[in-house]
């Protein structure tokens, strides 16, 4: 054997080892999520420091430097070629971190989410503005760190999104920007559509949403459905698990958050398999991530002929909630209502909300705005967007985990998958004529098939606007899933 063969192999030997240990930390996240005691915070927040300290030293190995330099990369097929490319990058970006900053900020953000969740319960801002002012110093010197020079809030995208950059996501919000507005106005001013009414058993809520799992191609032989607080899917390859909620009053709350979170679980069960355990075993960004969970939700979930479907099941399992007929139903799941909460906007507001929260955290990075004015400028931000005053902190600059668990750079990833979801939706859509026959039936084998297919199975092979390139058959571009909206909506609404 060569010597490039040898590193190649020692290099992933010790790769599949590192990723094993980030799902064990991925693990105990999902743990805290769902199943650990209250009284287990501080303790947690030491483990998890732990593990990133292991991580990390894993992740510097000077080994992996000698590795990488011994590699004859013009031998290795494409596939290895991706994989290294993953890995010089993860290792570049690893060694530009020191290592008591990644500590110091993974025990940080461990508590502080404790932190925020008690705050935001008892609406105290100034009770969590500490506890933000030293995660946004720590984000800012990590950023520092990584740009080397180079943008500090475009380093920490990168984690997120790599090759992405703030300018380019400037450019389109400011594309979605007027035309979002002016359709939100326009369907305001219409009569609202009729709501759901009535209570909803919140243990059928949880079958129908078991079944609503399986019927997008949810693996529960490799994964679990529980409950908390917040809907999330976590890790990756042949463990991959989700959560949802349940409101009595809201069925769609879990229905909707439940396919959205299979979205992003089908992603990482339909990788392909020999790719397990390594680089390219995982979702290649968010912004692809978020691309598949919000085609689930929204271009098929909220489809007209979807709906029609749910309709149904809706009816065997709760009777009569106040929905006369199919169309209805439709408009009641698609239904335009003012409202503060990010989670639950519908899809033509929701990408508002996402600009307000990426002109902030730029601030925030930049200096430009002080922790202390955080409050102030949401609720200026928020009026003049959406027309009315924030209410209370847990309908504002609370709201969001995010900020408190470290998360800068990643929401503008949410946009992102909701443009790259209305490009893939336009090309999904001519390459299967009979796709609303298929989904009026429940059926979603053929759209999820043409995503596992075209996207899913890829993992990190190629690049992020590669893999959505390649798939949809043109570059990523706002201006099909503003097409999509403003036909949907415009037809819903008689606009
Ligand atoms: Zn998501």
């Amino acid at each position: 054997m060569s010597n490039s063969a040898g590193a190649f192999d020692a290099l992933m030997a010790h790769q599949r080892q590192t990723f094993a240990l980030g799902q064990v930390a991925g693990r105990l996240g999902w743990d805290q999520e769902t199943m650990m005691p209250r009284g287990a915070a501080d303790q947690r927040s030491d483990e998890m420091a732990a593990m990133e300290s292991v991580l990390h030293a894993r992740r510097t190995d000077p080994r992996v430097g000698e590795w990488l330099a011994a590699i004859d990369e013009g031998a290795l097929d494409a596939v290895g070629r991706a994989q290294l490319r993953h890995i010089r990058r993860g290792f570049d970006r690893a060694r530009k971190l020191p290592a008591d900053l990644a500590e110091e900020l993974a025990r940080v953000t461990s508590r502080a989410q404790g932190q925020w969740a008690e705050a935001r319960a008892a609406e105290d801002v100034p009770a969590f503005l500490p506890v933000l002012a030293r995660i946004v110093d720590l984000k800012r010197q990590e950023a520092a760190a990584l740009a080397a020079g180079g943008d500090p809030y475009d380093a920490l995208l990168d984690d997120y999104e790599p090759g992405a950059k703030a300018t380019d996501l400037e450019a389109m919000f400011t594309a979605l920007r007027d035309p979002l507005v002016d359709l939100r106005a326009a369907c305001l001013a219409q009569p609202m559509p009729r709501g759901l009414e009535g209570r909803f058993d919140e243990a059928a809520q949880m079958e129908l949403t078991q079944l609503l799992a399986r019927t997008f191609g949810y693996d529960f032989s490799i994964g679990r459905l529980d409950k908390a607080v917040h809907p999330f899917s976590s890790g990756s390859g042949r463990d991959v698990r989700i959560t949802t909620r349940t409101n009595a009053h809201d069925p769609f709350n879990c229905f909707y958050s439940t396919i959205h979170e299979v979205g992003h679980a089908c992603y990482e069960q339909g990788i392909d398999a020999t790719y397990l355990m390594t680089p390219l075993g995982q979702g290649v960004s968010m912004g692809v991530h978020e691309s598949q969970s919000r085609i689930y939700e929204n271009q098929i979930g909220r489809s007209r002929a979807f709906t029609g479907w749910l309709y149904a099941r809706m009816r065997d399992a709760f009777g009569d909630f106040g929905i006369a007929d199919e169309d209805g139903f439709y408009a009641a799941v698609n239904r335009l209502q003012n409202g503060f909460i990010r989670t639950e906007a519908d899809e033509v507001q929701y990408n508002l909300h996402v600009m307000l929260r990426f002109d902030l955290e730029l601030a925030l990075i930049s200096g430009d705005l002080a922790v202390g004015d955080l409050e102030a400028a949401w609720n200026d931000r928020f009026k003049a967007d959406f027309g009315f005053v924030v209410d209370k902190p847990s309908n504002g600059c609370l709201q969001d985990v995010h900020w408190s668990v470290g998360l800068f750079g990643y929401f503008p990833t949410y946009s992102l998958g909701n443009v790259y979801a209305g490009c893939l939706h336009q090309a999904m859509r001519a390459a299967l004529p009979d796709l609303d026959a298929q989904l009026a039936q429940g059926n979603t084998a053929g759209a999820t098939g043409w995503l596992r297919e075209s996207v899913q199975r890829h993992g990190g092979l190629f690049t992020p606007r590669d893999v959505i390139a390649q798939a949809a058959g043109m570059e990523p571009s706002e201006a099909p899933l503003l097409a999509y909206l403003q036909d949907k909506f415009g037809r819903l609404y008689s606009i």
